[in-house]
Order: structure tokens, then sequence, then C-alpha cells
């Protein structure tokens, strides 16, 4: 059985203007100690079904996940909120872009591990103390018995990050959410942050979310890869089989849009033109329908189910692999 199993989630709010559908029936799993990918452009869904995940929708009165996420056979859904309290953190920690939105200015960084070791597992004070140094060792801060008593602030930017993810350990939890935790750094400090992410996931053996919009990001650190677009997943299969074999014309486009360096040296970005559709009017057809190069007059009518088109590699898309390949437009084929 799958650690986590997502069924038809769905994360609809109410606004004024008419019912946003940001994730729109999104299913799959997750294995215990595997990474999986979850990439996409921003505003496609990924945010918001991670916080669906975890029950922390940002308008709790306006938003409403439907379907079911189960997690090791339990409906976190169905789960009241003094229980799912007691499961964020403990069995499912989460880290952010941002470590100052999970991390108390006024409280020095010791001091809130243990906070958090506390409020989910019966141990002393002194229990607590030594585990909090012990998750403050495992990220690699350097002296962490004087950086035990320090306030956020005092932390460097990629050691704030590195503080987050030891909170995020100190209960040993089963799986890892980790919102695009590199975004904010340096490509230096973003590269030790993802090494990190990595060594302690073989030293806990958590299963991690890595939600990103960088697929190199994907394809250095994750099993298997999810591509969101407009509140659904579109393609989903193992890394490696997904970059070279991609589905979907969106993934296609993203993998093109990587930096490549040309001929002339220099380092080019080529993004995909056009915008995601609105997520208050949602399309009938497919929901690239408008920015996709090879869109038919099918794809405007009928929405593909995303369905496995190859071994373990699911897509949402009415052409195949070859047509794709056969229509790609000159200038955008391998060289
Ligand atoms: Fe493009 Fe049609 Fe495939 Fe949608 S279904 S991605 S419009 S080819
Ligand atoms: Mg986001």
């Amino acid at each position: 059985m799958a650690l986590l199993e997502v069924k038809g989630l769905r994360t609809h709010f109410n606004t004024l203007g008419g019912i946003v559908n940001a994730v729109n029936g999104v299913s799959f799993t997750v294995d215990r100690g595997e990474t999986l990918g979850i990439v996409g452009e921003s505003g496609c869904g990924k945010s918001v079904m991670s916080l669906s995940l975890m029950q922390l929708n940002p308008v709790p009165m306006t938003s409403y996940p439907e379907g079911e996420i189960l997690f090791d056979g339990r409906n976190l859904i169905e789960m009241t909120e003094s229980e799912m309290r007691k499961m964020r953190g403990n069995d499912i920690a989460m880290i952010f872009q941002d470590p100052m939105t999970s991390m108390n200015p006024v409280m020095t960084v010791g001091k809130q591990i243990m906070e958090s070791i506390r409020f989910h597992q019966k141990v002393s004070k002194k229990e607590a103390a030594a585990r909090a140094l012990q998750v403050l060792r495992d990220v690699g801060i350097a002296n962490p018995e004087k950086r035990f008593h320090e306030y956020p602030h005092q932390y460097s930017g990629g050691m704030r990050q590195r503080a987050m993810i030891a909170m995020a350990l100190a209960c040993n939890p089963k799986v890892l959410i980790a919102d695009e935790p590199t975004t904010a750094l340096d490509v230096t400090i973003q590269a030790q942050i993802l090494e990190l992410i990595a060594s302690i996931q073989k030293q806990y053996g958590m299963a991690i979310l890595l939600i990103t919009h960088d697929l190199g990001v994907v394809a250095r650190s994750a099993d298997r890869v999810m591509v969101m677009y407009a509140g659904e997943v579109v393609e989903e299969g193992r890394t490696e089989e997904v970059f070279s074999r991609p589905l979907m014309p969106y993934t296609w486009l993203l993998l093109r849009s990587l930096p490549r360096m040309d001929d002339d040296g220099a380092d080019r970005l080529q993004s995909i033109s056009g915008s995601p559709p609105s997520l208050l009017n949602p399309p009938e057809g497919c929901s690239f329908y408008s920015r996709c190069p090879f869109a038919m007059e099918i794809c405007g009518q009928i929405k593909p189910a995303l369905v496995e088109k190859m071994s373990a590699h699911r897509a949402a898309c009415h052409l195949s692999f070859e047509e794709m390949e056969q229509n790609a437009p000159m200038e955008e084929r391998d060289e």
C-alpha cells in the first residue's frame, strides 16, 4: 500500500467572481522513501494542493477540499482540526520557500524545535533539547550548541533554511512536503540545500514531495515527476522516462524552456508563450488548448483523460508521442 494516496482531490474557492477551481481532481500516490517532484508554472495549483494535503488552506471559510487523502490508510479530509494538528509536523511536515513563515522571530531556534517536539511527543525537556541539538547537527549547522540559543534573524539565509529543515525533521515525519525550498537562495546555497535534503532523506527514510517550477531540480532529485497545469495533473511518470519521452506538449515545452547553452555560448531561456486559462471558467476541452502548438479540433471540444500511455507513465493528451515528434516545428526539433 502506498504511504500517501490522493484520490480526486478538488480544492475550490468561493470568490466574488465565482468558483475558482484551484485544484481540479488530482490523483496520485507516494511510496515510502520516495521523492515525487511536482512541477508546473506558478499558479498551476501546486502550492494550493500541498496546503490542501495538510488541510491548511489559506481561507478556510471559502475553500473546500474534497476527495480522499489517504495517509497510512486514514483519510485526512475527514479528520478534525485537532486530529490534524497532531499529524502536522509529526507525520507530515512541510518546509517553505521563506523560512520566516514557519519560524517564530522572537523565540530562539533551539526552543522552537523543542516546543515542536514536546507538542507531539511525551518527552522531558532534557530529551527534547538533546533531540533539537541532534537535528541541528544533522542539517549541518556548525557550532549547534551556540546556534541553539540564537534567534532566526541571527542566522544567514541558507542557515535559516537549514534550521527550518531541522524543525521539520524533529519529529521524524514520514512525509516531507517541500514547497520551492530553494527558490529564494543563490545558486551555490541552492545546491547545498538540495544535497542536504537528499542526504537527510537517506538518513531518515522519509518520502518527499518536492514542489518546484525548476525542472533542473527535479531531474537531480526526484524518482518520479508529476506535471500540473491549470489545477490538473497532465503527466506523471518516472523522472528519466518523462524527461526523455514527454507525452504531453506542455511537459515537452517546459523541458524546452530549461536554460541551454547555444552554439554561441549564450544561456538561452525560452518560455512558453501565452498564459494558463482562467480557473474561474475553465475551458471545456484540453486546458492547454490555447497555448498548444499541436492543438487539433478535438482538443477544444473534448478534455483528454489522464491515462497510462506507456508502462507507469500517464499523460492527458489526444496526441501520441510519435505524432508529437512528427509535428514538432523544425526550429524546435533536436539538432
Ligand atoms: Fe495539445 Fe490537444 Fe494534447 Fe491538449 S490534447 S495538449 S491541445 S494536443
Ligand atoms: Mg507556489
